[in-house]
């Protein structure tokens, strides 16, 4: 779903739109001060648009006149998730100073901003909603959060900035079962993919052969496990680029690409009596620079003498070449005899779980506390590096920012650290975590 950020100084009525977008009053979960009041969030359905909306209203008390400290990370951290950003300001009161800094961040944001003059109802406000047009953020829409005005205006101009559905996917949501889970099979030729999706689906459906490369097209079929509906992509594999010398070739790999940009999941299935080869590796780069779940599934293992010692070792090869998705499952069958295919979906349901966790504020702050005082970040020509603040600002695959002085003189191998604690503390095995880092000075 995609999210909208609600951006501005304190009091220019960013609540009371966030309460007329949501259209209840949220309960607050977690009260602890400046903890979870930081940042509410809710799910807004608005005349066909489905959005998921960030309020950043709750540190107005702490900080009254300057752009500061937490404000100034919420604010940052709402913007880094967005897909649009609603920035406010108060018509009547017309543009301050103090709107300038937030107008700055706006501006930086990378998304469409939709400028709101608020307080304007009946009329008023029409000269700061003028003023409006040199913060240089597009036309002003005259708004009242108060009383509803504007929102006809406001939701025109959400149904051209917000990022399209298509309508597949709109009808996904609504169908029994749920959603459907996207996976992608992908591996070399002969890797026996598309034994192992004619096994799942229960049928020949797709071409067979010893011969590498028989299978060239790619489908999208749907299927039902356990109750679940997965959409499988099949794909045709992707050929050493080395190997290409025909148009056909060219096109299996952008279709291995496709493959992978297309699904939730993304199982590599490996010929367990040829693994990791460079080809391999490769994949599961792709899998990880495209933020994918991955799942390693261990093809052909009917074939392999000794099941035990082989998977210990292909274990710790994991480990050892796929350090970015630490804790990946690894899980061997074979596609042609039928054994494993269950425990596979499981840990395919299980990485799409993983990868879409979202966890609160609070929990990652407390984790920060520990994981600096234990071992503090180091000190850089004198001064300390101080990491302050740390927030999840998307999942799928997790993304997290730290806010903090100095970070960008971070040594790698600190956010290897924080990395590897996140992912333990959360439980958040095989999955790409993202990290931005956002410094104040
Ligand atoms: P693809 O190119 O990855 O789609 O691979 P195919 O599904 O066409 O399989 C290539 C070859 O490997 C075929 O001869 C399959 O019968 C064989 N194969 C696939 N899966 C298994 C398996 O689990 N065990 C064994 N022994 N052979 C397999």
């Amino acid at each position: 779903m995609p999210t909208v950020a609600i951006v501005g100084r304190p009091n220019v009525g960013k609540s009371t739109l966030f309460n007329r977008l949501v259209g209840k009053k949220l309960a607050l979960v977690d009260d602890r001060p400046g903890v979870t009041r930081d940042r509410r969030e809710g799910d807004v359905a608005f005349g066909g648009l489905q959005f998921r909306v960030i309020d950043t209203a709750g540190l107005e008390e702490a900080d009254e006149k300057t752009l500061t400290g937490r404000m100034r990370m919420q604010t940052e951290a709402a913007i880094l998730a967005a897909d649009v950003v609603l920035f406010v300001i108060d018509a009547r009161a017309g543009v301050l100073p103090a709107d300038q800094p937030f107008a700055e961040l706006v501006r930086r944001a990378g998304c469409p901003v939709i400028l709101i003059a608020n307080k304007a109802e009946g009329g008023a406000g029409l000269a700061g909603a003028y003023e409006a047009f040199t913060l240089g953020l597009g036309d002003p829409i005259p708004f009242s959060a108060e009383h509803g005005e504007g929102l006809g205006e406001l939701h025109e101009a959400l149904k051209g900035a917000l990022p399209q559905r298509d309508d597949d996917e709109d009808a996904d949501d609504d169908a029994p079962g749920g959603r459907a889970l996207k996976v992608a099979i992908v591996g070399r030729p002969n890797a026996g993919k598309s034994t192992l999706i004619n096994r799942m689906l229960g049928e020949e459906r797709l071409l067979v052969g010893p011969e590498a490369g028989i299978t060239r097209d790619s489908i999208s079929l749907d299927w039902e496990w356990r109750g679940r509906r997965i959409k499988l992509h099949d794909t045709a594999g992707m050929r050493r680029r080395a190997r290409i010398d025909d148009k056909l070739e060219k096109l299996a790999v952008s279709d291995g690409l496709r493959a992978v940009r297309f699904a939730e999941v993304v199982v590599v299935l490996l010929d367990a009596t040829i693994p990791f080869e460079k080809q391999d590796l490769t994949i599961v780069d792709l899998v990880e620079s495209e933020g994918r779940a991955l799942v390693i599934g261990l093809n052909k293992w009917d074939l392999v003498a000794d099941q035990p010692g082989l998977l210990k070792q292909l274990r710790e090869d994991c480990t050892r070449l796929l350090p970015q998705v630490r804790g990946v499952a690894v899980v061997p069958l074979s596609g042609l005899a039928g054994d494993g295919v269950d425990k596979l979906m499981q840990a395919v349901v299980q990485a799409a779980e993983v990868w879409d966790r979202r966890i609160s504020t609070s929990r990652i702050n407390d984790w920060l506390n520990e994981a600096t005082s234990r071992n503090p970040p180091p000190a850089v020509s004198g001064r300390r590096i101080k990491i302050r603040y740390a927030t999840q600002v998307k999942s799928r695959p997790p993304h997290f920012a730290l806010f903090g002085n100095q970070l960008n003189a971070l040594p790698k191998s600190y956010t290897r650290y924080l990395v590897n604690g996140l992912r333990e503390a959360f439980d958040l095995p095989g999955t790409p975590i993202r990290l931005s880092l956002r410094t104040s000075q």
